[in-house]
């Protein structure tokens, strides 16, 4: 590992105390599209290394290029959604660079004439005074395609420094990408790590809706970086930005604006300069470091695209994509949390445990929203956790969980026998009813049998028998746990109660 920087650091309420952050964030996302922006290789993650390629993408000579227009579509859509302008004329330009990660030694991307420009994405973050609404500005999202991969080998680091040799893998090269930039976000100093990490969750949660990215930031189909800057209290003009590249969870992207918002306030508190760079964002400690100096436009020599011909989507075919757009996912929640009767806090921790698709569908059976909440974010939360993986990866379904509570409020099954067969059905053993019947799991409704039990139990602890006559009904809870001991918790508790009370009074 490098090291991590050792620089010294201002507590954020101190630098927040003296500046205001000025952020803006440039999100990746890569498209799900079968096919590269601009040939036919396949996309699919994980082949051999340069399995993907074709002369358009190894940038041969001579080799043309033709839009995707699976990906145009995507991107209309995209800025349909954050609100955008969508151009109806817009071309590609070459972004010029000499690095081997892309073998025509330019990125075919678009420059000043995005696809999508001028819009609005609406977030909710946490304030002291409860969740606060802000409306961020997005600058414009276009589209470009993906570079080739490096790995640097043979050395510590996984760096370049150090390394014995390199491998390229040209599979990734071409595939869809859309960057969706900000304008400058400046909000309550305090708020700016949160929003920021708020903004990154709802622009995913836009994604996945729209279905036109997995947008996994762990897997690079999502990337994010974050451009900070600070300026005395007051001033209006910005100060000089540092890009903190490829920060790859949503935790990261709130530590890493704080990070930043730490450092460069000692660096200004100091009489120093912030230098235009892009810098590298640390997992293990939180920390950024230096990369290299920020390029600026001129040095790519920016020129349009002479291959390609420019993308002229028709006003019908953009009206029809904006009228394929989901509910946005800000307004679902509202709907849901509605409709549902749900606390901010509940609606929370539904969306914490990753679960609200999940308890959507198991309601669509026909649960009711509480019992589904109850068992995707109790027990199947608690299964997850311990397992490390997302609720939604686990193998079990809505359908299953339905007609777990089904059994369960039909009588069939108590709580306890219902976290077992959870746990059958986890552990591949089948579907509910399988586990039940595998396991013999089903409540004891045999009143004969139950009488049985209750009788021994009473015979055993006379005092306790007493106490319920004189009218000490808790009392009775003592019977009903060795009841429920004796059927290996295959009772139903309300109807064991029942019956002891019936019992003692001599009925
Ligand atoms: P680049 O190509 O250099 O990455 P972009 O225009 O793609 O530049 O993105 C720059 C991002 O930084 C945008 O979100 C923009 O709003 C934001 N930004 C611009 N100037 C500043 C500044 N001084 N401080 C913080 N953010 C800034
Ligand atoms: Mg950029
Ligand atoms: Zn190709």
């Amino acid at each position: 590992m490098t090291t991590p920087s050792s620089d010294v650091l201002m507590s954020f309420e101190d630098a927040i105390a003296t500046f205001d952050p000025v952020m803006g964030l440039e999100v990746h996302v890569e498209l799900n599209t079968l096919t590269k922006m601009f040939c036919g290789c396949p996309t699919e993650f994980g082949a051999a290394p340069n399995t993907q390629v074709c002369p358009v993408c190894l940038g041969l000579p001579g080799a043309l290029p033709v839009v995707n227009q699976k990906a145009v579509e995507s991107a209309i859509r995209i800025g349909l959604a954050l609100g955008c302008s969508i151009a109806p004329w817009s071309r590609f330009a070459r972004k010029n660079y000499f690095y081997p990660d892309m073998p025509k030694d330019f990125q075919t991307s678009q420059y000043d004439e995005p696809i999508a420009f001028n819009g609005a994405l609406d977030i909710v973050v946490e304030t002291d005074d409860g969740p606060q609404s802000i409306t961020l500005g997005i600058e414009r999202a276009h589209m470009e395609e993906d570079t080739g991969k490096i790995s640097h080998l043979g050395g510590a680091t996984g760096r370049i420094h150090g390394a014995d040799y390199s491998l390229i893998d040209y599979n990734r090269a071409g595939v869809p990408l859309i960057e969706i930039v900000t304008k400058p976000i400046e909000v309550e100093p305090a708020l700016a790590p949160a929003v920021a990490r708020a903004y990154v969750t709802e622009l995913r949660e836009l994604i996945v809706a729209l279905g036109v990215s997995d947008a996994h930031m762990h897997q690079g189909s999502m990337r994010v970086d974050a451009n900070l800057s600070l300026k005395p209290r007051g001033r209006a003009e910005f100060g000089t930005r540092t890009e903190t590249k490829n920060v790859n969870s949503i935790r990261s992207v709130e530590r890493a604006v704080r990070f930043e918002i730490q450092r460069q306030a000692v660096v200004l508190s100091s009489g120093g300069t912030i230098v235009q760079e892009t810098r590298h964002f640390h997992e293990n400690d939180g920390s950024t470091t230096s990369g290299r100096v920020k390029e600026e436009a001129e040095d790519y020599r920016y020129f349009p695209e002479p291959d390609l011909t420019p993308v002229a989507p028709d006003e019908a075919w953009v009206e029809s994509l904006r009228a394929t757009l989901p509910e946005s996912p800000l307004l679902r929640r509202a709907r849901i949390r509605e409709e549902w009767g749900l606390s901010e806090h509940e609606m929370q921790s539904l969306i914490n445990a990753g679960a609200l698709d999940l308890v959507e569908q198991t309601v669509a059976l026909g649960a009711d929203p509480a019992d589904a909440r109850k068992w995707w974010t109790g027990e199947i939360a608690r299964i997850s956790n311990e397992r490390g993986l997302d609720v939604a990866v686990l193998p079990i379904t809505p359908a299953d969980v339905h007609r777990i509570i089904v059994l369960t409020s039909d009588g069939a099954l108590n709580d306890k026998l219902a976290r077992q067969v959870i746990e059958g059905v986890l552990a591949g053993e089948g579907g509910p009813d399988e586990v039940v019947a595998s396991r013999g799991l089903a409540v004891v409704s045999d009143d004969g049998a139950l009488l049985e039990a209750i009788d021994a139990a009473l015979a055993a602890q006379p005092d306790v028998a007493d106490k319920i006559r004189d009218g000490k009904v808790q009392a009775a809870g003592a019977i009903v746990g060795a009841v429920m001991k004796a059927t290996a918790g295959k009772a139903d508790a309300a109807r064991v109660r029942e019956l002891i009370l019936r019992r003692v009074s001599g009925a």
